[in-house]
């Protein structure tokens, strides 16, 4: 991306401007901007994950220097719901913004939890103010009005923003649930009611746009999922979202119709269980067992939900399937269930994980082969469903990679929506009040988690990172005297590479990176700089000619 604008243009008060800084053309990293009559908000913060091209980076936040650029004309950042990928990056771009976060009770509880944990000094600070479901409230511009919508986790919804330019509705992650599980229907008359208001335009989520039907309900999964554990006759694993609370209720009821104790593997599940228990979800289940109740049961006699459905390295599932968790294990004649989707990118990881477990003789159960998941988005029939009642004038398709957003255009312009436009990160839209017509666009770009530090992810130091992944490290030690003499033979070690045992081939380099530095006139060895560039190219010459490799080498100078 050249473009490096952070000014948004100005929006007039007869007119709604969107632009996204993350969410178009990936599935992850939520973030959108509607501006009106001078003011903008933002809806959704999310992050995404790192992958093999991030090396140490597990968070990617976005770039946020468009909203940061707003100062006070931003009146507010609004979450949809308390998933990763539309709340996960508040906790570190805290700082960066004055106005308050608006979310429902139990994603501000969330929150609350995530900033004690992740956000630093700047996350005490984020002012959080609570919607309910139902609920109205005017946020600089726009009256805001949240309507739940069935999803994978509580509280999702649909926001509807009113102005003197009509009616936008931003879907958020939803699908048209009958038996949701946790959480109610969705409120179909409401949504003809603001249908009959008048829609001006409607930003919807594409994740199952590709998908032809209705996504099956959460209330079918109980059954197969019972009949699953009844089936085995040792330990039964699950791994899930911990966010999925539908599921981990659905687990809950078939682990005790099939006459098991059930609990929970993993920091981010026991997050959410409290969270949702503290919100009056997972009511009148049977508690859920801690870690070492569950390893002190007899294996016949458990169902263990754990993190770690995408393959993640730092995971309870990564760790029990090295044993390296210090209560629950794996044996062969086990079974474990994902009941999860592969998020795209993730799948290596996880055909790994589940490679791992087969060769220990697990059942690897996905929901390829059984009824064990079900997703959370909406397929071509309930996203129909949705324009019959909403009947919006305009659709910008949301929530998807490109062939995503693509494939929900074609399929939103055959279903008789008048105007249908395709945008992506950074482009800024007149979405009603006016042309539907992309204005401009403004910088866009991703900054990676390092730890606690951000880091560019196109920048030297993961680019380094990532050559030292690829060629291995070598580090030599050259110590002068005070005339530029050799005081003592210098010294190379290597890592990451197989020659770092090689006895014979590092004293070879040692020899020939003396020789490298004698063959300096003495004026020479008074600098650092020629030496460093002697020895480092002796040591070069000689892993290249015996080894083919080209590691990152640091010299390091001694003077005595
Ligand atoms: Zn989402
Ligand atoms: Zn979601």
């Amino acid at each position: 991306m050249t473009e490096s604008n952070v000014t948004l243009p100005i929006p007039s008060d007869t007119e709604t401007l969107f632009v996204a800084l993350g969410g178009l053309g990936e599935i992850g990293m939520n973030l959108a901007l509607y501006g009106h009559a001078g003011k903008w908000i933002a809806v959704d913060m999310g992050v995404t994950f790192g992958d093999e091209d991030t090396p140490g980076v597990d968070i990617i936040v976005p770039d946020i220097s468009v909203l940061t650029a707003l100062g006070d004309k931003l009146a507010g950042v609004l979450i949809t719901h308390a998933h990763e990928d539309h709340i996960g990056a508040v906790p570190y771009l805290a700082g960066r913004f004055k106005c308050p976060v608006y979310c429902s009770p139990f994603a501000a509880t969330f929150l609350r939890r995530k900033l004690e944990d992740d956000g630093g000094s700047a996350g005490k600070k984020v002012k959080i103010v609570e919607i309910p479901s139902g609920g109205r409230k005017k946020i600089g511009p726009f009256e805001v009005e949240l309507i739940g919508m069935p999803h994978s986790v509580p509280e999702a919804h649909l926001t509807a923003l009113r102005s003197a330019a009509g009616m936008v509705v931003h879907s958020g992650d939803w699908k048209l649930d009958p038996g949701p599980v946790v959480g109610k229907p969705a409120d179909e008359k409401r949504l003809a009611a603001l249908g009959k208001e008048g829609v001006a335009a409607l930003v919807c989520d594409s994740t199952n746009a590709l998908r032809e039907g209705w996504t099956r309900s959460e209330s079918e999964l109980g059954e197969p999922i019972t009949d699953l554990i009844r089936s085995r006759d040792r330990r039964v694993l699950f791994a899930c979202f911990s966010s999925n609370v539908a599921r981990l209720n659905t687990i809950a009821l078939a682990a005790k119709a099939a006459g098991r104790q059930v609990g929970l593997v993993g920091r981010s599940l026991w997050r959410m269980h409290d969270v949702a228990s503290a919100h009056g979800y997972l009511k009148g289940l049977p508690p859920f067992l801690k870690e070492n109740e569950l390893g002190q049961l007899p294996a016949n006699k458990i169902v263990a939900i754990c993190t770690g459905s995408q393959g993640e390295p730092r995971a309870a599932l990564h760790r029990i399937s090295d044993a390296q968790h210090r209560h629950i294990q794996v044996e062969a004649g086990d079974t474990v269930v994902f009941s999860s989707r592969d998020i795209p990118g993730n799948e290596k990881a996880i055909g790994r994980l589940q490679n791992k477990l087969v060769a220990m003789h697990v059942d690897v159960v996905t929901d390829g082969t059984a009824k064990v998941h079900v997703s959370g988005h909406p397929a071509r029939d309930e996203l129909k469903h949705l324009y019959s009642l909403l009947k919006p004038a305009r659709l910008l398709p949301a929530h998807g990679e490109g062939r995503h957003l693509h494939g929900h255009a074609i399929f939103g312009r055959e279903c008789g929506i008048p105007e249908v436009r395709v945008a992506f990160n950074g482009d800024v839209i007149r979405l009603a009040g006016g042309d539907y017509e992309e204005l401009t666009k403004v910088k866009v770009g991703r900054v990676g988690m390092d730890g606690d530090v951000k880091i560019a992810l196109d920048g030297d130091a993961l680019r380094e990172r990532r050559l030292m992944r690829l060629d291995g490290i070598a580090m030599i030690t050259v110590i002068l005297d005070g005339k530029g003499n050799l005081a003592a033979d210098s010294m190379v070690t290597l890592s990451g590479l197989e020659a770092a045992a090689d006895e014979d081939l590092l004293e070879a380099a040692e020899i020939a990176v003396d020789e490298a530095v004698e063959d300096l006139s003495q004026k020479a060895r008074r600098d650092d700089a020629p030496v460093e560039d002697a020895a480092r190219s002796a040591l070069r010459r000689v892993l290249r000619k015996q080894t083919g490799k080209r590691p990152r080498i640091s010299v390091h100078v001694a003077r005595v």
